[in-house]
């Protein structure tokens, strides 16, 4: 897909020769093309960032109003067949006891969440296909779906009929990081599973949108590869299916690397400025689509990235199967949280900044 064949080195010629007057001159634009979202990625754009806090602010509520939704994670099981270097559910990592929830364990789990208040879920596994069989996920989700307005889903990669089983039992939304856009770091930090073919995981969201996901999101893993390489791979990635899946609505998440047990060493860490001038480029670009932001940020980043880019977060969220109905049950997690505020704080937080917690905004008697 000519889309991620970027050439790296004439990429990083091109940010080196970006002018500040260029970048005043992105700012001043209402349609931003991909030149401008170079633009705004660029170095030099690094001086503009309350340039860009403030129309990424106005574009933020002109689609999105003062709201921010809430939803939490549900992880299903800890057991993965890949190994990739940098994820703690990595089979090469022993040095931990994994699990796996049975149905009737998935409902104290989703019993546990609506407690929180949270009425949108998204159920996350490790590559675990004959105990997270398609079949488990079909009825896990009709189950879910019982309980929750919208669930969604970030599982391994299916063909299109698998996303469409799972689609018709009541899962809208599919997120599905391609880690890092370059094939070459791709191979090295997936060394064993079907998780190596990286050509598969790229063509799943367009799978995904075949099968009709209303929401789409994708994403890099930050932290692995240089984030402006990066952002300009999911910006042609999303543009790509956008234009050809023009019913999904696209969602972009932001996740950096974490600490985790087994300590994967960082090889292009993204401080926070980085983090924040790259969303702020991506709002300032596809100001109709959704921003994600997990609890893998700390809290006074979180408040400070929903009053202009961010409309979509996890709260009160466990990265353990089974931690809410148990919270001291088990220890691995696939990430470490940075934000371990509850819903309720979450939703005071917003409030002090202006800004509504919104658990639900779909309902059942529009028949999804
Ligand atoms: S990132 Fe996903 S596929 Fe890779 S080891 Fe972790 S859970 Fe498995």
């Amino acid at each position: 897909m000519a889309y991620v064949d970027i050439d790296k080195t004439a990429l990083q010629r091109r940010f080196v020769g970006i002018s500040a007057d260029e970048v005043r001159h992105s700012l001043g634009k209402d349609r931003l093309s991909s030149a401008d979202f170079m633009n705004l990625i660029s170095p030099s754009a690094a001086k503009f960032l309350p340039q860009m806090r403030k129309k990424a602010a106005v574009l933020k509520k002109m689609h999105f109003g003062k709201t921010v939704r809430i939803y939490a994670p549900l992880y299903v099981s800890s057991y993965c067949i890949n190994n990739c270097l940098y994820c703690g559910f990595r089979t090469g990592n022993k040095s931990e006891t994994r699990k796996r929830l049975s149905l009737e364990q998935i409902r104290k789990e989703a019993v546990a969440i609506k407690k929180l208040g949270i009425d949108s879920v998204l159920i996350v596994s490790g590559e675990d296909p004959i105990f997270v069989s398609l079949g488990f996920l079909e009825t896990a989700v009709k189950e879910l779906k019982r309980i929750f307005s919208y669930v969604s889903l970030e599982i391994y990669p299916l063909d299109v009929e698998g996303y469409r089983t799972l689609f018709k039992a009541g899962a809208h939304g599919l997120t599905i990081y391609q880690e890092t856009y370059d094939r070459e770091l791709y191979r090295h930090l997936h060394p064993s599973g079907p998780k190596r073919d990286y050509d598969n995981r790229l063509a799943a969201p367009a799978r995904a949108a075949e099968a009709g996901f209303y929401n789409i999101g994708i994403g890099a893993l930050l932290g692995l590869y240089d984030w402006r390489s990066e952002a300009v791979s999911i910006a042609a990635h999303a543009s790509w299916l956008m234009k050809k899946y023009w019913k999904s609505k696209m969602q972009f998440s932001f996740p950096r690397i974490t600490p985790i047990e087994g300590a994967f060493k960082v090889p292009a860490p993204v401080s926070e400025k980085e983090l924040e001038q790259m969303m702020l480029a991506f709002r300032l670009s596809f100001p109709e689509c959704d921003m994600v932001l997990s609890t893998r940020e700390n809290c006074e980043f979180r408040n400070r990235a929903v009053l202009h880019s961010v409309n979509m977060m996890s709260a009160g969220s466990s990265v353990v199967p089974g931690g809410y109905a148990s919270p001291r049950e088990g220890k691995l997690g696939q990430f470490s949280r940075r934000d371990a505020r509850t819903v309720k704080e979450v939703a005071k937080d917003l409030k002090k900044l202006g800004l509504e917690a919104v658990f639900k905004d779909w309902d059942k008697c529009m028949g999804l």
